[in-house]
């Protein structure tokens, strides 16, 4: 297989392709296996309540060392396994694993909610519901402890077929969250047709809050509107005090960031909790 590597890679640079391409083409050809010795992992960032700084939950992250690429973010490899058709066997990768730590959690009496992200592809697979009500009912799992989150942007690409989709699982009783919500190009018409429970504000409206006063107007209605269609509200990427005092004011449910953790692998985030004192709000 080595050999056969370093040919695709030494006709890549005939070809005159820029180091760019040449490591997307890595990438495409090392993530089947990593996928099938199980040389992923999933790290798990805590969800915060706003109203009294408990944690609820976790969302699950995927992360890749390669020993010869290195690290891979997912920004980088989830595109190109949509791609190539490799990412439902990843998304089915991360239920597996990511449903037998939540199963561990729960009888070690650690309560906790998971959500995972679900790719364009995965809402047009057809036994996507079968395979999550069946992973979710093995380990004892009630599917309202658990979250799918999908952008905007892979709702738009079908929508019809994503809505159909999304009904069914909210209808086998799993949530339904979107993810990075202001970057794509979903209209409020759009979004009041989606079966959803929860908005998940992009990070990019929440780094600037406490400085930029268009993203504190932005922040401010879009929970307002997402109150007022009854969901759940997300701010991502908090990093510092003054967006999580910001947030709190303005009566956010949720957030995640930095400013209470990063992503963690299962044992430290057990760690983590354990020392975790909860932030006074
Ligand atoms: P996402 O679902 O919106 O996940 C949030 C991203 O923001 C994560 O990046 C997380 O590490 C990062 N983040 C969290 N808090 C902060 C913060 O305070 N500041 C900053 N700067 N970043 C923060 P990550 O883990 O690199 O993942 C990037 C994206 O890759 C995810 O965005 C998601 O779209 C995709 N992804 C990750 N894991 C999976 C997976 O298992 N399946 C699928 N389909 N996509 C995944
Ligand atoms: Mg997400
Ligand atoms: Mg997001
Ligand atoms: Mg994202």
């Amino acid at each position: 297989r080595q050999a056969k590597q370093r040919n695709a890679f030494a006709v890549a640079y005939e070809h005159g392709m820029d180091e760019q391409h040449l490591r997307r083409l890595q990438i495409v050809q090392a993530l089947p296996s990593a996928v099938r010795e199980q040389r992923l992992q999933l790290h798990y960032q805590p969800k915060v309540n706003c109203n009294d700084g408990r944690i609820l939950g976790v969302e699950a992250l995927l992360r890749w060392r390669d020993e010869h690429l290195g690290v891979v973010r997912p920004d980088e490899f989830i595109p190109l396994a949509e791609q190539t058709g490799e990412i439902n066997r990843l998304t089915r990768w991360v239920c597996t694993a990511a449903f037998d730590q939540l199963q561990l959690w729960h009888e070690q009496g650690l309560q906790l909610a998971l959500a995972i992200n679900l790719s364009a592809l995965d809402l047009q697979w057809p036994d996507l519901v079968k395979f999550l009500r069946e992973a979710a009912q093995k380990r004892g799992l009630s599917p309202q402890s658990i979250t799918l989150e999908v952008t905007e942007s892979a709702v738009m690409v079908e929508p019809e077929q994503a809505i159909k989709r999304l009904t069914q699982l909210r209808e086998a009783g799993f949530k339904i969250a979107i993810d990075d919500y202001g970057t794509g190009y979903a209209s409020l018409a759009q979004l009041k047709r989606l079966p959803v429970d929860e908005l998940k504000l992009d990070r990019s409206f929440i780094q600037d809050i406490a400085n930029s006063h268009a993203d504190l107007t932005i922040v401010r209605s879009t929970l307002a509107l997402a109150h007022e269609l009854q969901l759940t509200t997300v701010a991502e990427g908090i990093e510092e005090e003054s967006a999580w005092q910001i947030l709190q004011q303005l009566g956010c449910d949720t957030v995640q960031g930095y400013y209470f953790s990063r992503p963690l692998a299962a044992t430290q985030f057990e760690q983590w909790l354990r020392d975790y004192q909860g932030v006074s709000p």
